[in-house]
């Protein structure tokens, strides 16, 4: 028996960790991961008696799944920048540590709501299913007809990390970019001309709209069907944030009548469930959940969850604390 073995930690990865986080958990704990398809139920079989876990957007955090870990456990890693799937509350009443991957993802994620833009603006993917089906037949000057985007007003909502890279990334293009956030941001203020205004008037005025804010109880639903309606006809709706912050039964209905004149989504309300009236809407570009997904943000994202593991179980102060 020995006796190094049995002093090394238990780590549960609820689902799977990228080999750049992998390698370094594995050199000083016993880590167990549940895979990409775990049920809830295997969650629970596997979780007691681990120090440490490592979750993701998919997996749900809350008093259930830490009870069964049991009062041994310290810190939950999210393996994600937002953590609306991990209930903190019921961490900080068991004193566990939630750490979150800021910042590593910021570019991916921007560049992705940056893609989404001219996707949507110029119906690219409606324009790409007709030319495999091929019902291309021709040069038509009248077909596919969307939205130029310089000289464009462009709607940040959430002036965070992501959504000051993604007001970066339109300048060149942007007229006007305006911004919504909690507090003000002098420097994207000074440095990219951004005028903060309330959602009210920032829904009324953009051509744009890009959402950045965390999905939370203030959040939630934050477009609706009144919001739609305020957006102007040709606007476009984008989301790489969270899908909570948008009804998706409203979006589909506001495409299909025309009140606004695009949308693109890289997030549903019920991952990985995408509602049939958004399949079946007009001028909707959609993807799978892949804002952070380039190689430079996984690996990062990967890094730095298994670095905020062994700070904790180090006794140190973990990088990236949420609570
Ligand atoms: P962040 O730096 O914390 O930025 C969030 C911004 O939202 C902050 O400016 C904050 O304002 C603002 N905000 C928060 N609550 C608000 C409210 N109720 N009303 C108005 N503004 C509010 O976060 P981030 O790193 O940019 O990430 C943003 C979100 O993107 C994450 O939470 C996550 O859900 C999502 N995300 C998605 C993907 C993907 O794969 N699609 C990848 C990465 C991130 P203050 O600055 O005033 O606090």
């Amino acid at each position: 028996m020995s006796g190094a073995a049995e002093a090394r930690p238990k780590v549960l990865v609820a689902r799977m960790l990228l080999p750049a986080g992998m390698e370094l958990l594995a050199e000083r704990c016993e880590v167990v991961e549940g895979g990409l398809d775990v049920s809830s139920e295997r969650l629970l079989e596997l979780a007691p008696g681990a120090v440490a876990m490592v979750a993701d957007p998919t997996v749900a955090v809350g008093g259930e799944l830490l009870d069964a870990t049991g009062p041994q456990l310290q810190v939950v890693a999210n393996f994600a920048v937002g953590h609306d799937n991990v209930d903190l509350d019921a961490c900080r009443r068991r004193g566990i540590a939630v750490t979150n991957t800021p910042d590593v993802l910021t570019n991916a994620t921007a560049e992705l709501a940056l893609a989404l833009t001219v996707a949507a603006a110029r119906r690219m993917s409606e324009a790409e299913a007709s030319l495999r089906a091929g019902r291309w037949v021709g040069w038509d000057p009248g077909a596919g007809l969307g939205l130029e985007l310089s000289g464009a007003t462009f709607g940040v909502v959430g002036m965070g990390r992501i959504g000051r890279r993604y007001a970066e990334l339109v300048t060149p293009l942007a007229g006007e970019t305006l911004y919504v956030s909690r507090t003000p941001k002098p420097e994207a203020e000074r440095d990219l001309s951004a005028v903060r205004v309330e959602l009210a008037e920032l829904l009324g005025r953009a051509d744009v709209v890009s959402l950045h804010v965390p999905a939370n109880p203030e959040t939630t639903g934050l477009i609706g069907s009144a919001e739609l309606r305020a957006m102007r006809t040709h606007a476009v709706l984008v989301n790489t944030a969270r899908g909570a912050l948008v009804d998706s039964a409203a979006l589909a209905r506001a495409l299909q009548e025309g009140e606004i004149g695009a949308a693109g989504l890289d997030v549903y309300e019920t991952e990985p469930d995408v509602p049939t009236e958004l399949l079946q809407a007009p001028r909707c570009v959609l993807l799978p959940h892949i804002g952070s997904a380039t190689t430079t943000a996984r690996d990062g994202m990967a890094r730095m969850a298994a670095e905020n593991v062994l700070a904790v179980l180090g006794g140190s102060e973990p990088p990236n604390r949420v609570v």
